[in-house]
């Protein structure tokens, strides 16, 4: 591309005043030649069919019929006025209706000459109608050279009410092909080009707003989807590699004393294939010079926590802090404990830092997190004040990362001279090319295999009217010695009504579990810290055998003789958030149940939710379902990496060109880092261009 050029304001294109510009710019993001070339069709409309209306269907889309106006009259109605024309083919008859302009529309139309119709047909009282038509003379159409796949482009309400229509869109295109037609390079080399037999980017953007046919437009549309993907990896490549080879990190290269101890004498468990390979991994990247940035990703109870404790062992023995930051105080409350345990027997110095710790305690912390004498630290954000500054942070890691933004995780960055190992860990499972996309600056393990000996939780829907048996059935269970989470849903949006149902589910399960036979806690948002540990640990020690709760404990909580699950409101709880939930359980050698409790009333997307979840426990499958439900920018952990902002491709399904735009960036990159080859000539300008005018943070909203 001529950047110059494409960089034109779009004011200065014919047809765009600043009236126009104004809205362009307000309603689409248009401000230059380049934003408005790159406005892509969100679908086509096929002008190659013609109608009779005879042949009429009443299913309200889209047709081209060719007829005459017989009549026109204005219709006084209460709602206002309209105008209403008779249009006839040789088969037949049926209305069309203006609901403004009619001023215009009296004076340009003509009657009973031949005009081409495009627009959407209502059926009502055995007619067909059609709402404010699209229209042309045949004779106009004939000689006119109208793609027979219309565009239809983007739009807002504004736009359209401000005149701004599809047809102008369509019109300006034109326009703007005419006048930069000779300015468009190719963006691409030619050896991928022929490699992949991709289409020129002149033949791409030409077909892509002017397609001749189905063909052509499929292959303009694969070439623009290959060259944004490709080009988005390759920013996230290069990124990953510059700080590679730029940031440096504190090496380790030790696996000394704590680790080997702990490896040797105090591993409660052996450990899976997955979590060896993991630690292998994280090894290799504190071994090396070059700061770590890892993800680790791995289902709910696939046992990350040891690898974290691990990782953690390698930055002490080499003479380092580290920090386990979690998004709750419960979670880090747990943590803690954990820790505490596992290396009872290792001389280690491990304290806890969260909102609710006492400010002369904070004092003393801080003071020894200065001097050294504080190797682990685990917390909330508390930790990320500017008040805690450790004495040499080796290695950094963020627990159940979807709940932190990426201005938290840099902000941990600076607690050191340079930037401590940072591994990250979430239990969102997230189907690899997407966390490609979005993580694409991080290097990524994942741990892919469950703890032997785990048995499948039995996952049942339940209606409200089947409560009774329910409650029998956790009778049984805590019979058996078992314990039983209740969980209500909890939205912001309609908080007071929520804490109601809360609390009257929390009485009504009173009145069925009474004292003593039965203990009951409760832990939800509004408690003080203080009192939920209390709660908590009550039923951490097995004092209560019920747990009533809000989603606070959705994330990390570990009580391995907790087997049932009771998930009221199941309707109201987004699939990954059901899964973590569900992830709560079978984390003993017990049968674990989750029940999910529903009304009748059901929409289309919460049975198709409450099905995946009885149907399967597999967290990739359910992610997969749950990008399909909802799209992308809604999965959990993926709102603010923005990869809804993508022009042309979809994440979802372009999943196969994403991988192959990631592996000729990848392979592009290894060959020529700088891209200085004369091949790669037409890629490093248009990579200068795109990080000069569309930064890879633009996509992330
Ligand atoms: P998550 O990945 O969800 O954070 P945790 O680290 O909390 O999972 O581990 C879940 C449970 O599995 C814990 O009780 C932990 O002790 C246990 N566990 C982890 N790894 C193993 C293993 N290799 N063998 C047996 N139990 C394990
Ligand atoms: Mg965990």
């Amino acid at each position: 591309m001529n950047p110059v050029f494409f960089q034109t304001p779009i004011d200065y294109l014919k047809g765009v005043g600043p009236n126009r510009a104004d809205l362009l710019k307000k309603e689409l993001g248009i401000h230059t030649f380049q934003d408005l070339l790159n406005l892509f069709p969100n679908r086509y409309l096929d002008r190659t069919q013609f109608y009779k209306i005879s042949q009429l269907q009443k299913t309200n889309t889209e047709v081209q019929i060719i007829g005459k106006i017989t009549h026109i009259k204005n219709v006084e109605q209460k709602k206002g006025k309209r105008l209403v024309a008779t249009f006839k083919d040789d088969s037949g008859k049926m209305e069309l209706i203006w609901f403004r302009g009619h001023k215009w529309i009296r004076e340009n139309l003509k009657l009973n000459e031949a005009y081409v119709l495009f627009g959407k047909t209502n059926w009502y009282n055995g007619l067909f109608s059609m709402p404010h038509p699209e229209m042309e003379l045949l004779s106009e159409y004939e000689k006119s050279l109208r793609p027979s796949m219309q565009p239809v482009y983007p739009s807002t309400e504004k736009l359209a009410a401000r005149g701004i229509t599809n047809r102008v869109l369509n019109t300006l295109m034109q326009q703007l092909f005419l006048v930069s037609k000779n300015n468009i390079a190719e963006t691409l080399s030619k050896p991928l080009l022929k490699t992949l037999k991709l289409t020129s980017k002149k033949e791409a953007l030409l077909n892509v707003h002017f397609p001749q046919n189905q063909d052509l437009l499929a292959r303009a549309q694969y070439r623009l989807k290959f060259e944004e993907l490709f080009y988005i990896q390759l920013q996230l490549i290069r990124k990953n590699h510059l700080h590679k080879s730029k940031i440096k990190g504190y090496p380790f290269p030790k696996v000394g004393e704590f680790f080997n101890t702990f490896f040797k004498k105090h591993l409660p468990f052996e450990l899976t294939n997955a979590q060896k390979r993991v630690i292998k991994e994280i090894r290799n990247d504190l071994g090396s010079k070059a700061q770590m940035n890892r993800l680790l990703q791995g289902d709910v109870g696939s046992g990350k926590t040891i690898v974290a404790l691990m990782s953690m062992l390698i930055a002490i023995d080499n003479g380092f802090q580290a920090c386990l930051m979690a998004p709750t105080e419960i979670l880090s409350v747990q943590h803690y404990n954990g820790l505490l345990e596992l290396c009872n027997e290792l001389k280690l110095s491990i304290y806890t830092l969260t909102g609710s710790t006492k400010t002369s305690d904070r004092r003393i912390i801080h003071e020894k997190l200065e001097n050294g004498e504080i190797d682990i630290l685990i917390g909330t954000h508390a930790l990320l004040e500017d008040k805690v500054k450790f004495k040499n942070l080796g290695l950094a890691i963020i627990d159940e990362q979807h709940r932190f933004g990426v201005a938290q995780r840099s902000k941990l960055w600076h607690k050191n001279k340079f930037p401590p190992h940072v591994l990250v860990m979430t239990a969102t499972p997230i189907p690899r090319t997407l966390a490609m996309s979005v993580y694409g600056d991080l290097d990524i393990s994942i741990i892919d295999e469950l703890p032997p000996g785990r048995k499948e939780i039995k996952t049942v829907h339940r209606f409200d009217a089947n409560r009774l048996r329910v409650f029998r059935f956790l009778k049984d269970e805590i019979l058996k010695g078992r314990q039983v989470y209740i969980v209500y849903p909890l939205i912001q949006e309609s908080e007071a009504l929520d804490y109601k149902d809360l609390m009257d589910g929390y009485e009504s399960i009173s009145r069925e579990f009474q004292k003593p036979n039965y203990q009951i806690s409760i832990v939800h948002g509004k408690m003080k810290p203080k009192d939920k540990e209390f709660e908590m640990n009550r039923f951490i020690k097995s004092e209560t055998q019920i747990m009533i709760a809000t989603t606070v404990i959705e994330v990390g909580v570990n009580i391995p003789n907790a087997s049932v699950m009771v998930i009221e409101s199941a309707e109201r709880f987004g699939l990954s958030q059901l899964h973590q939930l569900r992830g709560r359980v079978g984390r003993g050698a017990d049968q674990s149940y989750c029940i999910l409790m529903t009304s009748y009333k059901l929409s289309e997307n919460a049975q198709a939710r409450l099905k995946t979840m009885v149907k399967t426990s597999d967290g990739f499958e359910i992610a997969e379902v749950d990008l399909r439900l909802r799209g992308p920018g809604n999965l959990m952990g993926t709102q603010q990496s923005g990869v809804l902002n993508l022009r042309i491709a979809d994440i979802i399904k372009d999943h196969e060109i994403l991988k192959l735009a990631r592996s000729y960036a990848s392979q592009i990159l290894k060959s020529d880092p700088s891209l200085s080859s004369t091949v790669n000539l037409p890629i490093k300008n248009t990579y200068i261009q795109l990080s000069k005018y569309r930064n890879i943070w633009n996509y992330i909203s």
